[in-house]
């Protein structure tokens, strides 16, 4: 989130002022980056959100309430989309750099969740906070184009992230299913735990490979944002598949939280839901291949 969809809008689409400001503690981790999208009743649905940036002194100052955002309340920066047309939709919409002291952005309490647990999540209140013209990064009205763009190379990072976990809970699963022991062999001999493993092993080749070519075509510059879902759609989905298959392996000692093979389960399925839900990547799949 930092790195991605939190810093690289600023690489993209910032003036020399606010990548002088910003990029030399982003890039060293002395600060830290958040990306404010999601909103109550604006997820998938993102081009509608409520949060409105009105003009006021020359600036602007920023309203409405922003959920699930990673980082909160531990972020120096939060990358925040705000109307300024409201009722514009999606041509409405532009992206603020808003310091995490600055008055008026507040933080609510960290949500319990059901895995990764060494990530925060928080609701932003943003109240009456006011930000400079400075602050509003690219033109008025470009923010979701800024958005979807941040999103569209985050999702290949999704995907890595997904292949770590599911390449975590393979070597795992071929490590123990060598060592355990029934009916006198090790359970690796078994071609139901063989049958496991070989597609298991598969799934993550492919998903690796597809994220390669995402990122491959994002440095060269050419269109990526179908790779990119499709890289987040199958990485993930794979993620989930394997995380489960190699806790099967495991057997009994899997479900126990002495093992690591839970908590990865835990871990897989955020990734099948945020930077766009798997079925909102379909959509995006589908809508690159039958646009004219
Ligand atoms: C751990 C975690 C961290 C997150 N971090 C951030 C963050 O840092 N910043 C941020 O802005 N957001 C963040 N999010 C929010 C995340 O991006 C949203 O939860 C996600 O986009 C889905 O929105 P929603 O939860 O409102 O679900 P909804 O949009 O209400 O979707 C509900 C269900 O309907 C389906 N659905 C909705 N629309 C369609 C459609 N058109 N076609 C088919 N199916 C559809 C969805 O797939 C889903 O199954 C995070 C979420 C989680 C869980």
């Amino acid at each position: 989130m930092h790195g991605s969809v939190g810093t690289e809008p600023i690489v993209l689409f910032g003036n020399e002022e606010q990548k002088r400001r910003w990029l030399p503690d982003l890039a060293t981790g002395k600060k830290l980056a958040a990306f404010a999208l999601t909103e109550p009743e604006a997820g998938s649905d993102a081009a509608h959100l409520k949060t409105v940036a009105t003009r006021r002194n020359g600036g602007y100052v920023l309203n409405g309430t922003k959920i699930f955002i990673t980082n909160a309340g531990e972020a120096q920066l939060y990358v925040v989309m705000a109307t300024t047309r409201p009722g514009a939709g999606a041509e409405g919409i532009s992206t603020f750099l808003v310091a995490g002291d600055s008055p008026g952005l507040k933080v609510g309490p960290r949500f319990k969740k059901m895995g990764l647990n060494g990530s925060a999540i928080a609701e932003v209140h943003l109240e009456d906070c006011a930000v400079g013209e400075t602050d509003r990064l690219g033109d008025e009205g470009q923010g979701f184009r800024i958005a979807m763009r941040a999103l569209d190379s985050g999702r290949i990072g999704i995907s890595a992230q997904a292949i770590g976990l599911a390449q975590g809970a393979l070597d795992d699963a071929i490590a123990y299913a060598r060592e355990r022991k029934q009916f006198g062999r090790p359970i690796a001999e078994l071609q139901t735990i063989q049958n496991k493993i070989a597609d298991m092993t598969v799934k993550v080749r492919a998903a690796r490979w597809m994220t390669w070519k995402a990122a491959a075509l994002c440095d060269a510059g050419q269109p990526f944002t179908k790779d990119a879902s499709m890289a987040k759609l199958f990485a993930t989905d794979a993620a989930m598949d394997i995380t489960l298959d190699a806790l099967q392996v495991f057997g009994g000692y899997g479900y126990l939280e002495d093992y690591p093979m839970a908590r990865r389960v835990r871990d897989a399925k955020a990734c099948q839901i945020y930077e766009g839900t798997n079925q909102v990547q379909r959509v995006v799949i589908a809508r690159e291949l039958v646009r004219a």
